[in-house]
């Protein structure tokens, strides 16, 4: 009787899979849907990986059976598990483990950064590198780049590589340089730049492909480090509440290197086989300058490579392809139409930077990749590559209009008003040309910034709102290791330009870029998930996504920006799986599961 009663009711009822019970349910809660219509909802149940239901606490706690988990957030903030649209995951893990840190704030001046070189040179075996990385000179007392002359004293018979925040260019000391074959008489390598003295001596530091130069020599990484970088970023990143990436370029960030590619994915495989990949990746594979070697890249990777038709297990996904229009804001070789300023007012007179490769055989890059079906992202960070870059994404739609390869504009910094309008154009006529942005430039490396983009086109850098009054959308992202990977830093400084010292003033940026909370938490969720192929199933809470979601000490929608800078992930969900619990969470801590 009571079967047949069961039997009639799923008949009739649309929600059949209310008679199976959730494996685990949150409740009693502030979540933040991300979704259509920004709804907040008190609770959410998940099944097998998947949330089922979103609503009020008595409709998701009737959900719950004898078998299911009952988490009361106790009054805490539910959102999607953040994501990162840029972030040097593998490459970035890698660094943290093999080289010193000189970031802020253990660095603040070029004496600092000789000291520890010094401590490691006593420390280290003798026939080791010293490696660092993370050095800012817009964060260092004297505010100019360290030297050779600097290192030289202190490294004894060690070869010294210290590479800067942005990762496009470092200063090696003299004996690096000698094991690199660099005299006066070395000609600049094609994209690249040996920075020289009055004399023409080398004074150490190399920029863009002359950084190869030197790198080339330091051992590589073994596969063991790189499933170890990989391992500790995921883990670091569930302690952030994030769950996903975009790791643009795998392999060397310096020079083409097919096996180092190779090698990383094959690191990320095993980690995701053996069960440690707890955030999902979309990898880009690093294009070769040249059109032969990249019809040999298209055949290598071509098979696998289709977002747009498939993610596969939706935990490591083979994108497509990253290509380089120009350098840094850092070392003012991004390409520019003015010439840039350096130390904020003044005119780094003749250097409007210069292309990463000969622009029209970017254009044929892009248009062969394109061609391929491959998913492309174009690093552009002045305002003159932008625009070859945006050119070359519409000749290559309009020649051949394939929709929804979701090309990006990798950084896209001081973007020009004609390359705005024709991205917004060309999002809404082919689901393509997205900027890929990262918020945190205006934080971390702001103070150089400040210095290198001048007065007036500061106010102009990461456009966000002029993007959101444009139609633009956009996905957030950290460029790790290039600034802090957490992505409430990018959600906070969406909503401030705020420099890390405001060396040259706190607001160097203006508020006029600014956009509000809600709108960054969509770039660092939906938005970002768009860009990974992923926006069906996750950057949302809503019925059917998987169960990615982070638990928060406090409701960004209420709080002020500073205290989502400085927001307290409780929990991470992955897969509906708890991934990240913090040992001292203010929830109701009952008989949770804890593995990471
Ligand atoms: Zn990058």
């Amino acid at each position: 009787m009571l079967a047949a009663v069961v039997q009639a009711m799923a008949a009739t009822t649309p929600v059949a899979a209310r008679y199976e019970f959730a494996d685990r349910v949150l409740f009693n809660g502030t979540v933040l849907t991300v979704d259509a219509h920004d709804s907040i909802a008190q609770a959410v149940a998940m099944r097998d990986g998947r949330i089922t239901a979103v609503g009020t606490d008595a409709e998701i706690l009737a959900l719950a059976g004898p078998d299911t988990e009952r988490i009361d957030l106790d009054g805490l903030t539910a959102t999607p598990g953040l994501l990162d649209s840029h972030a040097h995951f593998a490459q970035g893990g890698l660094l943290l483990l093999t080289h010193m840190d000189l970031g802020y704030p253990q660095v603040r001046s070029v004496a600092d950064v000789v000291r520890l070189v010094a401590e490691r040179v006593t420390a280290a075996p003798a026939d080791q590198w010293v490696l660092g990385r993370g050095w800012d000179e817009g964060k260092l007392t004297e505010l100019r780049y360290i030297s050779a002359a600097d290192l030289d004293p202190v490294s004894g018979n060690r070869p010294v590589w210290l590479t800067h925040t942005m990762g496009h260019y470092g200063v090696a000391n003299s004996l690096a340089m000698a094991l690199a074959g660099i005299t006066p008489e070395t000609p600049d390598p094609p994209g690249g730049l040996i920075e020289r003295d009055a004399q023409g001596d080398a004074t150490g530091v190399l920029k863009e492909t002359a950084m190869a130069l030197v790198t080339q020599l330091i051992p590589a990484a073994s596969a063991a480090q790189l499933r170890q970088a990989i391992r500790s970023m995921a883990a670091a990143f569930n302690r952030e509440g994030m769950t996903g990436l975009k790791d643009p370029g795998i392999g060397s960030a310096v020079r083409y290197d097919f096996e180092a590619a190779r090698a990383t994915w094959n690191a990320y495989r095993a980690v995701r086989d053996e069960g440690g990949l707890t955030v999902r990746v979309f990898a880009l594979w690093s294009s070769p300058p040249t059109i032969a070697e990249a019809q040999q890249l298209v055949r290598q990777i071509q098979s696998f490579s289709t977002p747009r038709t498939s993610t596969g297990d939706d935990l490591l996904i083979s994108g497509g392809i990253k290509l380089f229009a120009d350098g840094s804001g850092g070392a003012r070789t991004a390409w520019m139409w003015q010439d840039w300023n350096k130390d904020r007012t003044a005119v780094d007179e003749g250097n409007r930077g210069y292309p990463a490769i000969d622009p029209d055989v970017l254009r044929q890059l892009i248009r062969l990749y394109h061609d391929a079906g491959l998913h492309i992202g174009v690093h552009a960070i002045g305002d003159r590559a932008i625009d070859w870059v945006v050119a070359s994404y519409a000749l290559a739609l309009m020649g051949n209009p394939q929709h929804g390869l979701r090309h990006s504009i990798i950084h896209a910094n001081i973007p020009t008003e004609l390359a705005m309008n024709t991205m917004a154009a060309l999002q809404t006529g082919f689901d393509a040309v997205y900027a890929e942005s990262q918020a945190n430039f205006t934080w971390w490396i702001g103070d150089t910034y400040a210095g290198n983009f001048g007065p007036q086109r500061s106010l102009r850098l990461n456009p966000l709102r002029t993007f959101q009054r444009t139609g633009i959308r956009w996905a957030g992202g950290s460029d790790f290791d290039v600034t802090p990977f957490p992505a409430r830093y990018g959600i906070w400084s969406s909503m401030t330009r705020q420099p890390a010292l405001g060396v040259y003033g706190e607001d160097v940026f203006g508020q006029n870029e600014t956009v509000d909370v809600r709108t960054a938490l969509r770039s660092f969720t939906l938005w970002a998930a768009h860009q990974m192929f992923l926006d069906k199933k996750i950057g949302s809470i809503e019925v059917g996504k998987y169960a990615d979601i982070a638990v928060w000490n406090i409701n960004p929608y209420s709080a002020e920006p500073e205290a989502i800078r400085d927001m307290q992930c409780q929990m991470t969900l992955f897969n509906g799986s708890v991934v990240f619990r913090r040992p001292t969470a203010a929830l109701n801590q009952s008989d949770w599961p804890y593995h990471v």
